[in-house]
Formats: C-alpha cells, sequence, structure tokens
C-alpha cells in the first residue's frame, strides 16, 4: 500500500507531525511552500483539547493551547511521546504530562478524559484532519495523501501508529519519511553534484571596483523592508553519489542528532540511518527555565527570601523568559523589569554574553551527543558532507557557532528551522506525486546574484550561467560618513535596477567603527555550494566586523520564470543601462561636488574671485543634471558636464594640495 507512485493529478502534501508543533507543506513546479491558516499561521499546536462528554475534538491548536493552563486534564500535548508505545515505555513520561494516561488493549498507552479512553492516534488524527482541511482550504481540492515525517528512532510500533493516525484522519500515508531526512531533502541533498567540494571555479577579485576610484558602487546605506528568503525547491540533478549528512535538531523540548546517507536513485531519495543520539528532554524550554531561576533568585536577593511566586506568575515568568531569549538571539542586550506590586520593581539589563555563559552546558551536552553519534556512526567529521539545522533553538547565534565549530563546517541555516521538516516532507511527496519533473537542474546558476548598491543599483557578482559551486568576491564601501551599519540587500535576476529584481534576503553589518564616507572596507563574498546554497559573508577589513546570511536561490523558480526573467532583461537590456549608468554618474557627481566643495573652503581666498565663479558655474550645471528626472537628462550630456567640471577645477586641487602642504611644513 506504501511507496506507489501516485498518478500525475493526485495532490500529495508533506506532514510535519511535531511533539510540539505540526505544519502542512505542498511542493510544486515552483518548489515547497508551507501552506498556512486562514490567519496566515504557519504552525498548528499539537495541541487538543477534548469534550469530556462525548471525547470529540473540542479546540484544535492555538486555541487549545491558550487555554491549557485553565484546562489541564483535557488538554493533550506531547501525544506524539505516547504513539505506539506501551505502558511500560512511557513511565517515565507521565509525571510531566497534566492528562491521564491508562493502559489500554495489549499493554498500550492511552489518555482518559471523563469517562472516555482514547488512542493516541486518534488523538493525532485530530491533528492531521485539522492539517488535511487547511491543506484543501489553501489548494482548493481535496487532499488524500500525505508524506508524513516520523523521527529517526521511531520502531515499527510507532511507524504504524502515525500511519494509522493518518488512516483516521481520511489520509493514506503513502510514505513515512525520517525527519532528518526531509529536512536534507528540502536543501535538495542527496542529489550530489558530481563535484562535491566547494572548490573555486570562479573568483572575482576586488580589482574589478576599487575603493580609491569613484566608479565604486557603494552599498545601500539605508535599510530596505528585510523580506524572507522565498523557500526554495529544486531538484537535484539524479546521479548515484550519496552523501553523508548531520542533522542536529534542537526544539523545544527535544534535541536529536542524526547522520545519515542520503542517495537519488530513479524512485527518489533512500536513506540510510547510521545513527542517531540525543535527549527528548533537552531543548530551549530549559534556557527559559536558567532565565527564570536567575530572575528568582534575583528577586529574592533583593526582595526577601521567602518571596513566593504563585503558579500565575510563573506562568508569566516562562513567557516573558522566552521573549529575553528569544530577543538576546537579534540582539546582545535586553532589560528587564518585573513589577512585583507593592512598589517592588525588578530591573536589571541581560547581556548575550551573560545568557552564553548560563547555556554553555546545555551546549555542551548537546555536542557530547553529536559525539556520541559521530562514534555510533563510524564516522570522523572528515566525512560529514553536509550538516542542516532543523528546531527553533537552532536560531541561537551559540548553537549555530558551537555545531560549526564542532563539525567543522559551516551549518545550512537558509531555510525557517521550524518549517524545514515539512517542506522536505512536501518535496518527497512531489517526487512520488511526479509534478517536480519541471524542476531546476543545479548544474548552473540559472540567474544572476548580486547586492543592492546606492541608488538602487544591482552589482552583480555571480552571473547567470556560471558552474556550480561558485564564488565571488568584491570590496565595497560607505556613502555616508561615520556609517556604523550597513544593510546588504541579496538579489536575483538579470536586470539592472533592484526594482526589477527578486529580493533573495537581506542582513545588516553592525558594530561597524565611524569612519569618513569611502574608508570602510566592506568584502562581500557570495559562495553558491555544490547543492545551490548561497552563502553571502559581509566583512569589514579595517574592523573585523562580520556578518552573513544563507539562502536558496533557486526555490520558487520555475523553469518558464527563469526563461522569462532573461527575456526581459534582453528586452530592456538598453534602458536598463542607461538607468544604471545614470545612477552612477548621479553617485560620482555627488562626490565630486562635495570634494570640490571641500577644496574651496580650504583655498578660501586663495584662488581669484573669477575663478570661484566659473567652478560655481559648473557645479550648478552638474547639480542641475543630478535634479533633473531620469527622462529629461542625457548621461552623455551628463558625463561631459561632470568632464569639464572635473577639468575646470585641476588648478583649484593643486591650489589646495599646495595650501595643504604649507600647512603641514609651519606645523
Ligand atoms: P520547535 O520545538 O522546533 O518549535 O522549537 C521551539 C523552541 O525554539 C522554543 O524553545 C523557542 O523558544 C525556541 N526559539 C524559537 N525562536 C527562537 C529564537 N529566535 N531564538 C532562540 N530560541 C528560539
Amino acid at each position: 500500500m506504501t511507496d506507489k507512485p501516485a498518478t500525475e493529478q493526485e495532490l500529495i502534501v508533506g506532514i510535519d507531525l511535531g511533539t510540539t508543533n505540526s505544519l502542512v507543506a505542498y511542493c510544486d513546479e515552483k518548489g515547497p511552500r508551507i501552506l498556512p491558516d486562514d490567519q496566515g499561521r504557519a504552525v498548528l499546536p499539537s495541541v487538543v483539547r477534548l469534550n469530556e462528554s462525548d471525547g470529540s475534538a473540542e479546540a484544535i491548536g492555538h486555541e487549545a493551547r491558550a487555554t491549557a493552563i485553565e484546562f489541564p486534564e483535557r488538554t493533550i500535548h506531547s501525544v506524539k511521546r505516547l504513539m505506539g508505545r506501551g505502558m511500560q515505555d512511557v513511565k517515565n513520561e507521565l509525571s510531566q504530562l497534566p492528562y491521564r494516561v491508562v493502559e489500554g488493549e495489549q499493554n498500550t498507552a492511552r489518555v482518559a478524559v471523563g469517562g472516555h479512553v482514547i488512542s493516541p492516534q486518534a488523538i493525532s488524527a485530530m491533528i492531521l484532519m485539522e492539517l488535511k482541511q487547511r491543506a484543501e482550504a489553501a489548494l482548493g481540492k481535496p487532499v488524500r495523501k500525505a508524506v508524513v515525517t516520523v523521527p529517526a528512532y521511531f520502531d515499527d510500533a510507532q511507524r504504524q501508529a502515525t500511519r494509522d493516525a493518518g488512516r483516521i484522519a481520511g489520509l493514506e500515508v503513502v510514505r513515512m519519511v525520517n525527519e532528518p531526512t526531509a529536512a536534507a531533502l528540502a536543501y535538495g541533498l542527496g542529489g550530489a553534484h558530481p563535484h562535491k567540494n566547494d572548490s573555486l571555479v570562479k573568483e572575482k577579485s576586488a580589482g574589478g571596483i576599487s575603493l580609491s576610484t569613484k566608479l565604486n558602487p557603494e552599498v545601500c546605506a539605508e535599510d530596505a523592508k528585510p523580506q524572507a528568503a522565498v523557500p526554495n525547491t529544486q531538484d537535484p540533478t539524479p546521479n548515484t553519489q550519496s552523501q553523508t549528512i548531520a542533522v542536529y535538531d534542537l526544539g523545544g523540548g527535544t534535541f536529536d542528532i542524526s547522520i545519515l546517507r542520503l542517495e537519488q536513485t530513479e524512485n527518489g531519495a533512500v536513506d540510510q540511518v547510521l545513527s542517531t543520539a540525543g535527549d527528548t528532554h533537552l531543548g530551549g524550554d530549559d534556557v527559559d527555565q536558567m532565565i527564570i531561576q536567575l530572575v528568582m533568585r534575583e528577586v529574592r536577593e533583593q526582595f526577601g527570601e521567602k518571596l513566593q511566586f504563585p503558579p500565575a506568575t510563573q506562568q508569566a515568568l516562562r513567557k516573558f523568559a522566552e521573549a529575553t531569549k528569544i530577543k538576546l538571539s537579534n540582539e546582545t542586550s535586553a532589560d528587564i523589569e518585573i513589577d512585583l506590586g507593592d512598589g517592588k520593581l525588578y530591573k536589571r539589563t541581560l547581556t548575550r554574553d551573560e545568557l552564553e555563559a548560563l547555556a554553555k552546558p546545555w551546549v555542551d551536552r548537546t555536542m557530547d551527543a553529536c559525539k556520541q553519534a559521530l562514534r555510533g556512526a563510524k564516522l570522523t567529521i572528515e566525512e560529514i558532507d553536509r550538516i542542516v539545522l532543523v528546531g527553533g533553538s537552532t536560531r541561537i547565534p551559540m548553537v549555530v557557532e558551537a555545531v560549526g565549530d564542532f563539525f567543522e563546517a559551516e551549518p545550512y541555516t537558509a531555510l525557517d528551522p521550524d518549517q524545514v521538516v515539512a517542506l522536505g516532507a512536501s518535496v518527497q511527496a512531489a517526487r512520488l506525486a511526479g509534478t517536480r519533473q519541471g524542476g531546476l537542474l543545479l548544474d548552473v546558476i540559472p540567474l544572476s546574484l548580486g547586492i543592492e548598491t546606492m541608488g538602487g543599483a544591482v552589482a552583480k557578482l555571480i552571473t547567470a550561467n556560471s558552474t556550480i559551486p561558485a564564488r565571488a568576491s568584491e570590496i565595497f564601501s560607505t556613502y555616508a560618513e561615520g556609517q556604523t551599519k550597513i544593510a546588504i540587500n541579496v538579489y536575483q535576476g538579470e536586470r539592472e535596477l533592484v526594482a526589477d529584481c527578486r529580493l533573495l534576503g537581506s542582513f545588516e553589518l553592525t558594530g561597524i567603527p565611524p569612519m569618513p564616507a569611502g574608508l570602510p572596507k566592506l568584502n562581500v563574498t557570495f559562495v553558491v555550494d555544490a547543492n545551490g546554497v548561497l552563502t553571502v559573508t559581509a566583512t569589514e577589513e579595517r574592523s573585523g566586523r562580520r556578518a552573513r546570511t544563507q539562502v536558496v536561490p533557486n526555490h520558487g523558480l520555475t523553469r518558464d520564470e527563469v526563461q522569462q526573467i532573461e527575456r526581459d532583461s534582453f528586452a530592456h537590456a538598453k534602458a536598463d543601462m542607461d538607468a544604471h549608468r545614470l545612477i552612477d554618474l548621479r553617485l560620482n557627481a555627488k562626490l565630486d561636488i562635495r570634494n570640490i566643495n571641500k577644496q574651496l573652503d580650504r583655498v578660501g581666498k586663495g584662488i581669484e574671485p573669477g575663478y570661484h565663479d566659473e567652478i560655481e558655474a559648473h557645479i550648478a550645471t552638474v547639480q542641475g543634471m543630478i535634479d533633473s528626472p531620469d527622462d529629461q537628462v542625457d548621461a552623455d550630456v551628463f558625463q561631459q558636464a561632470m568632464h569639464d567640471m572635473d577639468h575646470a577645477t585641476i588648478r583649484l586641487a593643486e591650489v589646495a594640495i599646495a595650501q595643504t602642504l604649507k600647512g603641514d611644513l609651519k606645523q
């Protein structure tokens, strides 16, 4: 009944049936995407509130979770921990579950609410049914088949229980995919490229655009609205090479590290789980607890050891601790302020460094599991081809760094770590349904990749049709004086202006020491690896500040769309080039005028009034062109005016230099 290829028309969705959250995704020619609910929410909390009188579902998902404190004994969460398990297997779990678990037929664990005994499969089915309806609403068609993911360590009974849950929900589970395998499939792994190493096939030196010349396009200083990278999909070129992948999955309450071998065959991906390790009670919730403990300790130190924290306060503290933790993933400090009533105000700033010191033993425990998994797989670090991050807690910078240091390679972070498993499940689903035949090939980069420069132009670092893997770097600088942060917007497309290209991702390089405009040396490096994943790194070389982002450029694009983009670029080539040229001319003209004005200030009365007026007239002409609308300025005339202004100010520059030298000698 399983694993049979579906017909062309069948819709098969991918489902991540998680312990805490569940998601449904669909993949077509454009690639995989999450199907959100009618309020745009991607995630469905895996929580069901049961009706005491008949054992039916009273609320599923967000609503059930929101009222969990009110109805603890009939709000069922973490039911995945009970799936296909006997009472014996789950006895350690029971103390953590506020609802009743009783023994059913053949020693199985079941949930008891009111007078009703309900199987974990039936409760999981309620969640699956909700996802099925969500998918049907989003796709506008009935959905009867799904690929569902399960943890790699699930045994036959647990897998069978998952399949049964699908059946109860009216879904045929056409294939079960291991969660780490799904995450790898979302990145197109397993279809290894003939050249596995990311050797440099193309290196652009910084020479093309040097800092000292005015032709240097400057990175846009203004913040562009960040936009999430479009989830990607694509068909890796099928071949027989396998890849060894480590999948590090750190969620709210569970941690799994899996090492697997993945191979693409004619019939889709074949995985072999070499080893798994982890801890079913280790996750981001522990970090929340660390913050709570810290706050409670300090509050008691300040306001009295006997101070009590009633359950409602503890619940509020938990939410607050999680928010603080999440804030510290993006910022280097977070202000904490808790009003305890009676004029008691607890206030402190928690820095990322402090949180990292607290959480270090927690991260170390996950590293111990990584060592164990490597030993289990009988592999060395060098034998791991890729590392994929899954789970919300992998957004913590310290975690990404620790994993990178351990495996001596940069982990994959391009896709949302909460969504990557569902996306991968849908990739497998699409392969089974035969809807991915038109996927993009990975041998070449189909569209140029670059960054936004000042004035809305695109500086292309990697051009279309470059062979994969590819690498390029260029040096940029700043336009504004004393700029301490630079927004890097990564674009894809063949056109010259960002307005006509596709934004893949944005990030900020912060903490640059204030310097005069043009002095910072910003090295931007693009690396597209053998799997088509693009890593963009920006380093300000004078200060050593560095930031990076990762995206999968080919997701969300069909072959037809790529061709259309190419055709558009030909059609607009002349107009685009003119527009780009005007942007560069305006930038350079502004810099020129700024310099000339500085020199005029410096020389003061050191030049005769007639010459001064002549220079002012040139400036006025060029300024007029800077201010004119595009359609009223001819680039050739503009360039000539700049040339004339340059020529006319040669003597001014000489006088200014001579005066500076004189001044220097006097000192
Ligand atoms: P998951 O079980 O994969 O849904 O992961 C949930 C966990 O990820 C929770 O502990 C969240 O607090 C945590 N989490 C989500 N986003 C972030 C973030 N930006 N920084 C740190 N932890 C996060």
